[in-house]
């Protein structure tokens, strides 16, 4: 597939080296080079976006419809070919690309369907102060929405706020990670070929570093959909603040998974394997800290250990998992390892020996002081550590300790709804691992330092549009106007007194 959503390269980018280069993680080979775009080419993706927005407006939701049908359509028909390039690029086994293009299908197909009906004129009663007023509330469309996105997921994530920007009725313009951007681009030019008629800029693409980044953000757009750490998170929302740009921030997590005495412990054990180290723990909603009760303990500890058992890093692509996709989260997972068993934690599957780059073997640590970087940052790594607690109170206790609150998981046949009640989260699933992120009617988000806002879900389109409220005066009430110059002190005593009676309480 060409390049077509990749702006031409100016003389000034291709002056400027080095080119992007995209290298397999397993194993450094190239995977494609791209230009490094500066600020000027930046505005010019973005001046071609604003001028596509009214031809991809007038649309409607129907015909977005039709067009992001397409794109997912088209997105299928090249299935192998896509889920080998995020085998190459991003490292994660082809099945578990194909599961990632899945989730992006659904969230597609449901942007697009749904849009119209989530995002249609609202009627709101006038009330009695304005009875012989009509109103209704419109959503319009923000017009250029800049997403920013993170290399694990590379196709899901540009997908949950890209696709609900574009159901909304705005052009985007996508910079995709630079460990991801051949993917990336692949994304964008499935968008084009699929829809040859659209004029260029409805989805566009511009490839670089933090700095194609921030210069997105300094840009004529009117949001930015950022996905990424916390740390980038607040870099994109300070320089934001500079046009007062609206920002949409879904950023790291330190997810925690309760297991209460009434849990089916052997389903918990394997929700937490899958859940900590699928996909080399590189899930933003991955468990990375595991609660749970004495009594079950030494049950879920056995289960766990044989649930891992086997599993490691390789570069297969049908192994269970694949390499840590940005090398230098390796040193972050060997040094909060090191800091954990410093802590008081016991490793009771694999340990400091289970680092072997670019691959990490799963690293369960047991009893880590709560203190420690493995239990209060995000690892992001194949790693989980489990504390044993006294009761579900304690576990809900420790699990709203962090300063991220992305998602959660609770293990319990009985209690399930209540414990998920009490965790400051933005999604949990019960009883089975990551139920709410393939599910694209509910909103995903996070709170605190998670992150601002939410993708997915009617919610997910609301971030996309303004609203813009309309109040009609359906015929004029004879005599003089509480809003005009001609308030008679009779009127006023009327209304205070009607005032007076409607609320008192
Ligand atoms: P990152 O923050 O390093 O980079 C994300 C993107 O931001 C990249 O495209 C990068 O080039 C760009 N960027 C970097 N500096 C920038 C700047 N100053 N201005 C503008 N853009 C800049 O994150 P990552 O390593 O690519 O992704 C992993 C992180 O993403 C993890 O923390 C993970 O939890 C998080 N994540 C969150 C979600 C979610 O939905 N909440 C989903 C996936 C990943």
């Amino acid at each position: 597939m060409t390049d077509l959503a990749v702006p031409p390269a100016s003389a000034a980018t291709a002056d400027r080296e080095p080119r992007l280069k995209c290298v397999n993680p397993a194993d450094g080979s190239a995977v494609a080079d791209y230009p490094v775009a500066g600020a000027d080419e930046v505005a010019a993706a973005v001046g071609r976006a604003r001028a596509a927005a009214p031809a991809w407006q007038a649309l409607g939701s129907d015909g977005r419809e039709r067009c992001l049908l397409r794109w997912a359509s088209h997105l299928v028909e090249h299935a192998d070919e896509l889920c080998d390039l995020v085998h190459a690029e991003n490292g994660k086994p082809r099945d578990d690309a194909y599961l990632e293009l899945v989730l992006a299908l659904e969230l597609i197909r449901w942007a697009a369907k749904n849009a119209g009906r989530e995002l249609r004129p609202r009627r709101v009663r006038p009330g009695p102060l304005m009875a012989n007023f009509a109103a209704h509330v419109e959503y319009r469309p923000l017009g250029v929405v800049g997403v920013i996105g993170p290399w694990n997921y590379p196709l899901y994530t540009p997908t949950g706020s890209g696709a609900f920007a574009l159901a909304a009725g705005n052009t985007i313009v996508f910079k995709p990670s630079e460990y991801t951007t051949a993917v990336g681009v692949y994304w964008a030019s499935a968008f084009a070929a699929a829809n040859p008629d659209l004029p260029a800029g409805v989805l566009s693409v511009v490839t670089g570093y933090g700095e194609t980044g921030a210069a997105l953000c300094r840009a004529d757009v009117d949001k930015i959909a950022f996905t990424g750490s916390t740390a980038t998170g607040k870099k994109i929302m300070a320089t934001c603040a500079e046009r007062l740009t609206p920002v949409l921030l879904e950023c790291g997590g330190k997810d925690a998974l309760v297991v209460a005495e009434d849990a089916d412990v052997t389903a918990a054990a394997k929700a937490a394997a899958w859940g900590g180290v699928g996909n080399s723990g590189q899930t933003c909603v991955g468990v990375e800290r595991v609660y749970v009760v004495e009594p079950v303990r030494d049950k879920f500890l056995s289960a766990l250990r044989a649930e891992l058992s086997g599993v490691q890093g390789s570069a297969s692509p049908d192994g269970a998992y694949g390499p840590m996709t940005m090398p230098s989260q390796v040193d972050v997972v060997r040094r909060h390892v090191a800091d954990a068993l410093e802590h008081g934690g016991t490793a009771v599957v694999g340990g400091l020996d289970s680092i072997r780059p670019p691959f990490i073997d799963p690293v369960v640590l047991v009893d880590t002081d709560e203190s420690s970087l493995a239990v209060q940052e995000e690892t992001f790594g194949p790693t989980l550590t489990v504390r044993t607690v006294r009761d579900v109170d304690e576990a809900v206790a420790l699990a709203n300790g962090t300063r991220y609150g992305l998602a959660s998981t609770v293990f319990s046949r009985t209690r399930g709804v209540e414990i998920a009640r009490r965790l400051r989260a933005g999604a949990t699933s019960i009883n089975a691992p990551l139920g709410f992120g393939a599910i694209p009617a509910l909103p995903f988000g996070g709170v605190g330092e998670s992150g601002i806002g939410r993708i997915h879900g009617a919610e997910g389109l609301r971030e996309f549009v303004r609203p813009h409220a309309i109040a009609r005066q359906r015929f004029a009430i004879p005599g003089p106007s509480l809003m005009s110059f001609d308030r008679p002190a009779a009127m006023m005593r009327l209304v205070k007194k009607l005032v007076a009676r409607r609320h008192k309480f």
